[in-house]
């Protein structure tokens, strides 16, 4: 439901940049802005508001948004929307995308400066000329700067969670081909990166040919970009968008030689191929050769064994001295998704989840977890319906009753506290000491001493865990104004636990400062910080990541059993 307030609102802010694009201003501009705002903030369904008549009288909605809200619901469309968008050119649409620019400032470049598109925007950035125009100045311009990357970013890139969600639709496909024998993602996305170029898949068997042919048939397919004997190229049509899904087909006896080379990365291949060239040894996609002679290839195994090397885990293949430490013997043996004992962080439909605690409960028992925190929000998220004091209260019964039929699994009594302005904690001492686990997050000003804000929290001391710390998205939004080294040592100094939130999106802390922390000795959490049943499936981001990081079973809390993790949560 959430979601279609959402899209109708997307719509309507698209509209009001749309006209303001085109030099519109004031009421009619107003209206679509205000009405997505209050969509934004509803509680209820549109479409069950539009069923009891009583849309057209929510305030800053009316008759003429409540006509266009029921044609959406009805036809899937806005006419006024597609009307509206006819006559933006394409360049200022796209222009639209980046962080920090709306629809009047795109307007007044393109009077002043005849902008059409991103490189025009460029051009004005660099001649210094956008820096003059009526209302931008120096900080303006360096904000839009750091929009345009940000956007170019997310055109190369798509996040982790969907190259994968793509690739194993794929994989599940080409296991139906005809004589196919092993096939494996590849590439970064094998390496677990948290945002992936190419969708890289590897196959062997018997007939590349053959293999292709049913490759590019698959389902979904809206192009065939290549199809040769051993390689492949599709554009898929999918739910995440339009995107492109490479094959390669090798033979058997090259299976393993061709998977290491292809996932790489680079680096790591190019330390690999330095050892065998000391050894008078040759490494290709095809195999490791003395002279003629291929000595291995067959498995992944294989090649690394001829250097005296382990099978890497690929998320370790970086060349960050992964190498030096197998050879020495040293290479640190990094968390296993089994070893993960339960999920940190979650909401319930307490606050803004869609799951009751049971629901929540009955997931974790299917994924055989030992415990989940519900962190629902604290009363300051009020977007987010968050909790108040006497909410909480409530909802420490109820959990306590549930727990009371509970066997194998607990339902820890949590929270997901707001962080204030003043670097306060969002509920009172007596209430956050009935609690198994105190998560706190900052979820409003964003520039505001954040680093001072955080580093009181952590010195807090009812507080465990600070939840994603940076408030970095991959997506777009660049996090927030904080200095992420003394979070790092002021969570060392005071023992406290810092978040890795495997939300795909945020991924918080990035693998470079999870290094950081371990280094400095900082215990990490996990939580997927999921709001729906689908989102427990995060977890393996989160993982993912931390494995990036070299984080072992002992760095993670959650590895830990029921009555060790609570132990240390009252410490
Ligand atoms: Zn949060
Ligand atoms: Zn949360």
């Amino acid at each position: 439901m959430e979601n279609r307030n959402k899209e109708i609102a997307n719509l309507f802010y698209r509209i009001a940049d749309a006209l303001e694009i085109k030099g519109e201003t004031g009421f009619k501009v107003v209206a679509y802005q205000k009405a997505a705002r209050v969509l934004e903030d509803l509680t209820q369904d549109v479409a069950e508001l539009l069923a009891s008549g009583q849309l057209a009288e929510v305030p800053g909605i009316g008759k003429g948004m409540a006509e266009k809200i029921e044609e959406y619901l009805k036809t899937g469309k806005i006419k006024r929307y597609e009307e509206v968008m006819k006559d933006v050119p394409e360049g200022l649409l796209q222009l639209l995308e980046i962080p920090g620019l709306g629809g009047k400032t795109i307007h007044l470049m393109q009077k002043e400066l005849k902008v059409k598109n991103l490189d025009d925007l460029k051009r004005v950035i660099e001649d210094g000329s956008l820096e003059k125009l009526y209302g931008m100045g120096k900080k303006k311009v360096e904000n839009i700067k750091k929009g345009i990357e940000l956007f170019e970013h997310a055109q190369e890139r798509m996040p982790i969670y969907e190259a994968l969600t793509i690739a194993e639709e794929v994989i599940d496909y080409l296991k139906g081909a005809p004589g196919i024998k092993h096939i494996s993602t590849a590439g970064s996305l094998r390496r677990m990166k948290e945002t992936v170029g190419d969708i890289d898949i590897l196959a062997a068997g018997k007939d590349g040919r053959k293999i292709i042919e049913y490759f590019v048939k698959h389902p979904k397919t809206i192009k065939i970009l290549a199809e040769g004997d051993t390689k492949g190229s599709i554009l898929l049509d999918t739910e995440l968008g339009h995107r492109q899904a490479d094959l390669r087909i090798v033979e058997e006896e090259c299976y393993g030689a061709a998977l290491q080379y292809f996932t790489g990365s680079k680096a790591h291949n190019i330390k690999l191929r330095g050892l065998a060239k000391d050894k008078g040894l040759k490494i290709s996609e095809y195999g490791v050769f003395r002279g003629e002679k291929k000595i291995a290839g067959k498995t992944e195994e294989e090649v690394y064994k001829v250097f005296g090397l382990p099978v890497f885990p690929p998320e370790m293949r970086e060349d960050r001295g992964e190498i030096e430490l197998a050879l020495e013997g040293k290479l640190p043996e990094i968390i296993d998704a089994t070893d993960i004992k339960g999920d940190l962080h979650v909401h319930s439909n307490w606050s803004d989840g869609v799951m009751t605690l049971e629901e929540v409960a009955d997931h974790g028992k299917k994924l055989g977890y030992k415990y989940i925190a519900i962190c629902d929000h604290s009363q300051a998220a009020k977007y987010a319906h968050g909790l108040s004091p006497d909410r909480l209260k409530e909802q420490i019964k109820e959990i306590d009753q549930i727990n009371k039929k509970l066997k194998e699994l607990r339902l820890l009594k949590g929270v997901e506290v707001d962080i204030l302005a003043d670097g306060s904690i969002d509920l009172p001492e007596g209430l956050l000491k009935k609690l198994d686990i105190v998560v706190a997050s900052i979820h409003s000003g964003f520039k505001k001493n954040v680093t001072e804000r955080i580093i009181a929290a952590i010195k807090h001391p009812l507080v465990d865990i600070i939840g994603h710390p940076t408030g970095r998205l991959i997506s777009g939004r660049e996090g927030y104004d904080v200095d992420i080294d003394k979070v790092i040592e002021a969570a060392a100094e005071y023992g406290k636990i810092l978040e890795l939130n495997a939300y795909y999106d945020r991924l918080d802390l990035d693998e470079f400062n999870l290094k950081k922390a371990k280094e400095k000795g900082v215990l990490i959490a996990i939580g997927t910080d999921t709001h729906y049943a689908h989102g427990f499936g995060m977890m393996r981001f989160g993982v993912g990541i931390a494995r990036r990081a070299w984080l072992t079973k002992s760095d993670i809390i959650n590895t830990l059993p029921l009555d060790k993790l609570l132990k240390l949560l009252a410490a």
